[in-house]
């Protein structure tokens, strides 16, 4: 088997899904965003009903945290854990990550 070589495409972050934070991707972000170079960046994320513990970046679409021109993620630094692990770990593989894995070249997309 092949080792999973990420090109950066983005696609992931352009497909259309929902992404799911934890409680520690949640505090990461803010601690990002107490950073003085952040001073003045916001990030909305929602709660999501009947998922105690679990947040997300809103309805399922395009990320709200990719930047469509320069093709990079605004909170690279912050990203959730299931970006992190892309295309493996629980989270990517359960909810997300099926519809971008579609979209991914390494898989075909
Ligand atoms: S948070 Fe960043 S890395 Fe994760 S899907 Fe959004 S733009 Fe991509
Ligand atoms: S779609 Fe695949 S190759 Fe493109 S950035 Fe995402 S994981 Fe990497």
């Amino acid at each position: 088997m092949t080792e999973f070589e990420c090109k950066r495409c983005g696609k992931c972050c352009e497909a259309v899904c929902m992404r799911f934070l934890t409680e520690e991707d949640f505090d990461r972000i803010m601690r990002w965003l107490e950073q003085e170079e952040n001073w003045g960046k916001t990030v909305a994320i929602a709660t999501i009903e009947n998922m105690p513990g679990y947040y997300s970046f809103g309805l399922p679409a395009s990320c709200t945290q990719y930047d469509h021109v320069t093709k990079q993620c605004k909170i690279y630094e912050a990203r959730p854990s299931m970006c992190r692990e892309y295309p493996n770990g629980p989270l990517a593989i359960r909810f997300s990550g099926r519809r971008a894995l579609e979209q991914c070249p390494e898989f075909g997309g």
